[in-house]
């Protein structure tokens, strides 16, 4: 295996996926979608929506709406990730939970059919991509090589 190529391969794909994934996020997620800062075609809205599922953001509409409550009251008791009613570390680690979103920070997500989709599909979502890896590894190759290489004696 020509560990040089596997290397330069592997760090430009993730370089690559960072880049797809932060701008998914960012201006797609946070800019278009949280404050509906711009406009933009439906194509581009499902080129966040991939983008920010393969980002393991879980539901966007989720996202959109506990940062939506995050604006209204920064710091205050609304805000799901309030680090002084939390802790740095569930902020750190994102682990922190909602119990209950109120649906005027969501209201208007739910008339998006796309948004919706991605709500109720992220996890069957992520689960193909994961499959889809595989099976590419194993229909390309990939594998045989790879275990060689690394299991070699
Ligand atoms: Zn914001």
């Amino acid at each position: 295996m020509n560990w040089e190529l596997f290397l330069w391969a592997t760090g430009l794909g993730f370089l690559w996926c960072q880049i797809i994934t932060h701008y998914s996020v960012s201006v797609g997620l946070h800019r278009y979608f949280a404050h509906g800062q711009f406009r933009t075609s439906k194509i581009h809205e499902w080129g966040f929506i991939i983008g920010i599922l393969i980002a393991c953001v879980r539901t966007p509409i989720g996202w959109v709406a506990s940062h939506r409550m995050h604006h209204a009251d920064t710091e205050g008791p609304l805000d799901p990730h309030n680090w002084k009613a939390i802790g740095k570390w569930k902020v750190a680690t994102t682990t922190w939970t909602i119990p209950k979103i109120p649906i005027k920070f969501a209201k208007d997500l739910y008339d998006n059919p796309r948004l919706v989709w991605a709500h109720n599909n992220w996890k069957t979502f992520l689960l193909h991509i994961g499959q889809c890896v595989c099976l590419y590894l194993h229909t390309s190759g990939g594998v045989q090589p790879l275990c060689h290489s690394c299991l070699r004696r």
